[in-house]
């Protein structure tokens, strides 16, 4: 168990990747820190699995990140997960959904990375991981506030890189094509008005049409990577995007 000693802070890890990550690194021994929003007793019962602790904050506020990270304590490894999608044309885009979806999806990052850093500085060690997507690398229509925040996220994650590659500390995202997650499934009914398709349309001529694979990737995949970078394997793997969409981003 190689990440025996290590806190891990995941956010967003009550549902989908950001749960896989956390069983994948609670696999490895690490000490997790839960966050994310979800039904009481489920909470309960996904602390009692992995002996974790939950830190109940809306990272979309600047305070909620601050009290997840005050929260937290020193953070070894910080994956940051937590995202939100919304799907509409440009000219209809509510603005507070843009709002929302950079500071979810981006400036939380920012915020957890800048409270997280003077540990791992001291320590000697750390890993950043930043849960990106296929969408920091290419566009797709009607996800204009995501795909900038995806985009920002990897820029963010080369920046650190740099700046923290002589403190032991790594940053690279791991950026996934189409995950069955809640989040996907909650995108289905506003594609569909989007775009006039029906649900079977939407998986097979919009999200599986962009992977060659044609196959969903898998949460436990995630978490398998993000145990990866948290090796000695990958102490010069830094500054990188690591695709994990089936060959999307190859086209
Ligand atoms: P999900 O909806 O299953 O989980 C999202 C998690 O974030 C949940 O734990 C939720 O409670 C938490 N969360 C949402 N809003 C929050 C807030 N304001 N404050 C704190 N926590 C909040 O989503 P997922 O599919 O597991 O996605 C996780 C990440 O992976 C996101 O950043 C997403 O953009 C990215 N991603 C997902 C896919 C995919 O196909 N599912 C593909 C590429 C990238």
């Amino acid at each position: 168990m190689f990440l025996s000693g290590k806190r891990a802070v995941i956010t967003g890890s009550t549902s989908g990747i950001g749960l896989a990550i956390a069983r994948a690194l609670r696999a490895e021994g690490a000490e997790v820190v839960l966050s994310g929003f979800g039904d009481a007793d489920a909470i309960a019962a996904l602390r009692a699995e992995l002996g974790a602790t939950h830190v109940d904050a809306d990272l979309s506020q600047r305070s909620g990140v601050e009290a997840l990270m005050a929260g937290a304590g020193e953070v070894d490894i910080l994956v940051n997960n937590a995202g939100m999608q919304h799907v509409a044309p440009i000219e209809e885009f509510p603005v507070d959904k843009w709002d929302k979806i950079i500071a979810l999806n981006l400036t939380a990052a920012f915020d957890t990375c800048r409270l997280a850093v003077p540990h791992m500085k001291r320590a000697g060690w750390g890993r950043i991981i930043q849960i990106a997507s296929a969408h920091s690398l290419t566009a797709s229509p009607y996800k204009s506030a995501y795909v900038s925040a995806k985009h920002g996220l990897a820029g963010l994650t080369k920046t650190l890189a740099l700046e923290l590659a002589t403190a032991n500390i790594t940053a690279n995202c791991i950026s996934p094509g189409y995950v069955w997650t809640p989040l996907v499934e909650n995108q289905i009914p506003d594609t569909m008005k989007a775009r006039g398709m029906t649900r079977e349309q939407v998986i097979h001529d919009v999200m599986l049409v962009r992977q060659p694979t044609k196959s969903f990737v898998q949460p436990s995949d995630i978490g398998e990577m993000a145990v990866f970078l948290c090796r000695d394997a990958a102490n010069n793997i830094t500054g990188t995007n690591i695709s994990m969409d089936g060959g999307w981003t190859a086209e």
